[in-house]
């Protein structure tokens, strides 16, 4: 019954959405949310939240806003199934909604209304996000009277002021963040490679793609500026740290999180797998189950530059116990995080730009792979700002109860 609208608007022959099954109301204290960037006949943001064993949506025109002072349009749709949160691809033309859908955001939510259901039927509800993108308290409220909406409810999705809300920002949280939660891919990416669909767990689905695109590469070194053909170097001296005493700013620079771990280099060569350390230690033995990772890349030759490290369950990373787990060796639960892609395919990337080597090794390792092997994102741009969140987040983790 809740999907009778979503179903009648669609032909399920002709677009690569899910049909969805309908389940009751899940006794699940997790439960799920998304966010898809949909560039129909008008890019939108589709705010979806798990209720009742359906997704209620929200179609939000500039997309959410980190800022409480941005109150922004959310109107209301049909409800669309669980599944739909898995969705990421192109509904073809002369479909409804035709154009390139993206899993911009997603992860799970705790409403803040002791009745949800109740909240909703209201038109005010309050729940907090615990998404990869947006966090934190946010507020969805019906309006009345002239702005009511006439066939559609019209409502505002608002941020609430707390740790996670930024003053100020305006489009700043979706501007800075275009990638896909799933896939790392960029709208135009989702919407260049229309004939790969992606599964409700972020695997591609098996009926979809041809002969041919099985075949196609996920990156195209040649494409990149200032690659180079080139055996793969020897000695290829990762990008180093380096103190500073005031984060730069400008988007000439991108921000990413210095991890407490060891740096290694994954050298992959048709299949065969080598963990070096910084003094060029061969450390493949210390890690049977990340060099498995590394073989099962989609690729025959790369260096990968990254740090592996003890991931605690606040995602923050733990020096000694990764020092205990490597003496117990117990390493099978540690975590690379992948920060620089050097050379791939025949190809030396160390004299392109790091944005275009990172987009590469993105499209590698996916943004959002939360295994033993994960692309480890950025922030190009408002250094200060990063700089200035991440002492917030470290006072209000560290403060005293
Ligand atoms: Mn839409």
């Amino acid at each position: 019954m809740a999907l009778t609208e979503y179903r009648r608007k669609r032909d399920f022959t002709r677009t690569p959405e899910p049909a969805g099954v309908e389940v009751g109301p899940r006794v699940s204290p997790k439960l799920s949310f998304v966010i898809q960037k949909h560039a129909a006949r008008r890019l939108h943001y589709d705010f979806r939240l798990e209720l009742d064993g359906v997704l209620k949506s929200w179609a939000v025109p500039k997309g959410p806003s980190t800022d409480p002072a941005e109150k922004r349009l959310a109107v209301h749709t049909e409800d669309h199934p669980l599944e739909y949160g898995g969705f990421e691809g192109v509904i073809p033309e002369r479909n409804y909604g035709a154009g390139a859908s993206m899993i911009w955001d997603r992860g799970s939510w705790t409403p803040l209304d002791p009745d949800p259901w109740a909240a909703y039927a209201k038109g005010a509800l309050k729940f907090k996000l615990n998404g990869q993108k947006l966090h934190g308290k946010w507020a969805l409220v019906r309006m009345g009277g002239r702005h009511a909406g006439r066939d559609k409810e019209n409502w505002l999705l608002i941020k609430e002021r707390d740790a996670a809300s930024v003053p100020g920002s305006g489009d700043a949280i979706v501007a800075d963040n275009p990638r896909s939660a799933a896939t790392g891919r960029t709208i135009e990416e989702i919407a260049a490679d229309r004939d790969r669909i992606w599964g409700p767990n972020g695997e591609e689905r098996p009926e979809c793609p041809t002969e041919a695109q099985q075949h196609q590469p996920l990156v195209d070194p040649a494409g990149i500026a200032g690659a180079e053909k080139a055996r793969m170097p020897a000695d290829p001296r990762p990008l180093l740290a380096s103190i500073a005493a005031q984060p730069p700013d400008g988007p000439d620079w991108l921000h990413e999180i210095k991890y407490d771990g060891y740096r290694l280099l994954a050298q992959v060569q048709d299949g065969d797998v080598r963990l070096t350390t910084r003094n060029d230690l061969d450390w493949t033995g210390k890690f049977p189950a990340l060099a498995g990772r590394f073989a099962d890349l989609a690729v025959e030759t790369a260096l990968i530059d990254g740090e592996l490290v003890y991931l605690k369950a606040d995602g923050t990373s733990d020096f000694n116990r990764l020092q205990e787990a490597i003496a117990n060796e117990r390493t099978d639960g540690l975590v690379f995080y992948a920060i620089d892609l050097l050379y791939v395919e025949g190809w030396d990337l160390r004299d392109a730009a790091l944005e275009d080597r990172k987009a590469a090794l993105a499209a590698l390792v996916p943004a959002a792979a939360d295994g033993i092997l994960r692309y480890s994102d950025h922030q190009i741009g408002r250094g200060p700002d990063f700089f200035r969140y991440a002492c917030a987040y470290r006072r209000h983790r560290f403060k005293a109860p």
